[in-house]
């Protein structure tokens, strides 16, 4: 167990071992995630209010440090950023071009404050960038000895749904460690490791053992997460759910009322669609190619020589939720959708990915398709 000043050292020694510490802090009206020089940046005694199109951090009663849900930013902004250079070329006289591969950024990272659900979202990035045959060089070498301070959840967001999609509020795995912030009483953290550098850390941390109602008030406190959800996804079947009505009129219905601003993909943390960019300069001797996050709400983005193979918005929002729900398990094994509820808070008009599957749901007998 750990006072909040507790969490200072933690900081100091993860800074003293050459890490990037990044974690929560309140910028602009909104709890962000950026570099942490100390613990007393991060947003004590503020919480989040969210709701489908809605998003307000206010005043606590109480000094927490952890006593919100998610904010606008996801960790994938820092092992997947959203631009990239990844070469470039210069013309120096000669008759070809010399290329040469941009750098990699091998600053070794620690996050703190990472919730379950986001701990799933970088296992599922994971899967997509290093999992397979085609290793993403860029984020494994960001990715590569990731420091990461879990944090169980107590104040789930009013759009908050992982406790339906298996995904918390309680940090199961792929942490170093692991807080438990407790306010009854005296206010102090239960300290976790899920790693051999963890259990190192926590030597440092000047704590004391924890007693059997420290480790009682830590599970009540995560039980009581789970029953707080603001909202909740009937996973039965959804792929063959989804596949089996990709005509029915709802997509049109969603489609009325969407944007298509991809405000949805920027802010999930699994969305991992990206466009490359080519510039030149005015002389023409230096080029540059840079990967920036692209979209699939984007018509350009499923541009095919002659045109999009997605033309209308209901085409668009259907690919991207047939994929974030259904066809992610026949690629990777898992849903695409760990729960946060980003999508539906920063969605302009509110749409909500669970209200969208239980329309389907509701009636989809009525227009069920050959999957
Ligand atoms: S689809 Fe929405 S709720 Fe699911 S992980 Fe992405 S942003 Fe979060
Ligand atoms: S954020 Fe909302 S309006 Fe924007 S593309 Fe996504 S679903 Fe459509």
């Amino acid at each position: 167990m750990i006072a909040p000043e507790g969490l200072d050292r933690l900081v100091g020694a993860l800074r003293t071992r050459g890490f990037r510490v990044l974690g929560p802090t309140v910028r602009d009206g909104a709890i962000v995630y950026d570099d942490l020089d100390s613990a007393t940046e991060l947003p004590i005694g503020w919480t989040d209010k969210q709701e489908a199109g809605t998003y307000r951090v206010e005043r606590r009663a109480d000094e927490a440090r952890f006593g919100y849900a998610v904010g606008p930013h996801s960790w994938k902004k820092f092992l997947f950023p959203p631009a990239v250079r990844l070469w470039r070329a210069s013309l120096n006289g000669g008759p070809a071009p010399t290329i040469v591969e941009e750098p990699l950024d091998e600053t070794p990272l620690a996050f703190i404050g990472v919730r379950s659900c986001e701990l799933h979202a970088i296992a599922t990035q994971d899967r997509v960038f290093i999992g397979g045959k085609h290793v993403d060089r860029d984020y494994a070498a960001r990715r590569d000895g990731l420091f990461i301070v879990a944090v169980n959840c107590f104040e789930p967001g009013g759009t908050c749904f992982c406790a339906s999609m298996g995904t918390g509020p309680k940090a199961d795995a792929g942490y170093d460690l692991a807080l438990t912030e407790l306010l009854e009483g005296e206010h102090r953290f239960l300290v976790e490791a899920g790693s051999d550098r963890g259990l190192e850390l926590l030597a440092e941390l000047d704590g004391r053992d924890a007693v059997h109602a420290d480790l009682q008030a830590a599970a009540a406190s995560v039980d009581a997460a789970a029953q707080k959800m603001g909202r909740a996804m009937d996973t039965h079947d959804i792929r063959d759910l989804l596949m089996s009505n990709l005509e029915h009129p709802r997509w049109e219905e969603v489609a009325s009322r969407c944007l298509s601003c991809s405000n949805c993909t920027m802010v999930c943390p699994t969305c991992f669609c990206t466009a490359v960019e080519d510039e030149t300069d005015l002389s023409g001797k230096e080029a540059t190619r840079t990967r920036v996050w692209d979209s699939c709400f984007s018509v350009d983005y499923s541009y095919i020589h002659g045109g999009s193979v997605r033309p209308s918005g209901r085409s668009r929002y259907r690919q991207w939720m047939t994929h974030k729900l259904g066809t992610w398990f026949d690629q990777f094994g898992t849903s695409g959708c760990v729960g946060c509820g980003r999508c539906i808070t920063w969605c302009p008009v509110g749409i909500d990915i669970t209200e969208e599957i239980g329309a389907i749901r509701a009636t989809e007998g009525d227009h069920a398709t050959a999957a």
